[in-house]
């Protein structure tokens, strides 16, 4: 059973850009890796695939329901690349603001928002403001809020671009634990080191087009 499945997948901005013709395959339970240089198309497929925006072309199938079906809202997390928010909102702001957006209650919003501040490292910064977070926090508060619905799909645009290099650590070491709690990861990044030591399954986008899906280890060895 796959967690998503494209067939044909095609979204373009007035006839250019976007992606086209894409027919992926994630197995669940995979930390499955996108690669492509900016501009590839990669943050277009991600896009379609949380319904964000809807395809010129095809279909696809994420965790068995067709793009758009409710019955995924609470089982789809997503962290835009770019995640940002008004300066004077606090980190316990967003996190409720999501919550309402996952449709949780006010319980379940409050126990969960403390389970992924600590997940995130965040403990004690959710009463300030996110104008007075550093880029890497906003990046991890940003992925608290993806991870408050306990979401079986995980759709990540990017996440460590503004990290340093123990943040981006401690990142790929949060999503082998999540994917070892059989999270599906969808990972998108145009730095084949931010993939290549965690993810199991790895696409590759090129000028919208998909020029590889596969193993990790196969590639590597027709490299
Ligand atoms: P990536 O995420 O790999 O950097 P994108 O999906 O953001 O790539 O963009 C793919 C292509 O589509 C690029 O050529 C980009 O300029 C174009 N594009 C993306 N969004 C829009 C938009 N809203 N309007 C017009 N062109 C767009
Ligand atoms: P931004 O305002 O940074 O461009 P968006 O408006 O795209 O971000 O999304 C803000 C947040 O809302 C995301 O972090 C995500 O958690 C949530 N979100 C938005 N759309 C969806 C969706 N279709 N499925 C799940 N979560 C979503």
């Amino acid at each position: 059973m796959f967690a998503i499945e494209t067939e044909g997948l095609t979204k373009t901005y007035g006839g250019t850009g976007g992606c086209r013709e894409i027919s992926l395959q994630v197995p669940r339970g995979a930390l499955f890796g996108l690669l492509g240089p900016n501009g590839a198309g990669k943050s277009t497929l991600v896009k379609m695939l949380v319904s964000l925006i809807h395809p010129t072309e095809g279909q696809a199938r994420i965790l068995g329901k067709p793009l758009g079906d409710v019955e995924i809202r609470r089982k789809v997390g997503y962290l835009p690349e770019n995640f940002r928010y008004h300066d004077w909102l606090t980190g316990a702001d967003l996190l409720r603001l999501h919550a309402a957006l996952y449709g949780l209650t006010p319980e379940e919003s409050a126990r969960r928002a403390s389970e992924v501040l600590r997940l995130v490292g965040m403990e004690g910064w959710a009463d300030r403001t996110v104008g007075s977070y550093s880029k890497g926090m906003q990046q991890r508060i940003g992925l608290a809020c993806a991870l408050l619905p306990k979401p079986e799909l995980l759709f990540l645009d990017e996440p460590t671009s503004a990290l340093d290099p123990l943040g981006r650590k401690e990142v790929r070491e949060l999503l082998a634990r999540l994917r070892d709690a059989g999270v599906t990861v969808f990972l998108n990044s145009h730095l084949l080191s931010e993939l290549e030591t965690v993810c199991d399954r790895i696409a590759i986008i090129k000028g919208g087009r998909l020029i590889y899906q596969g193993d990790w280890k196969e590639l590597a060895a027709q490299a």
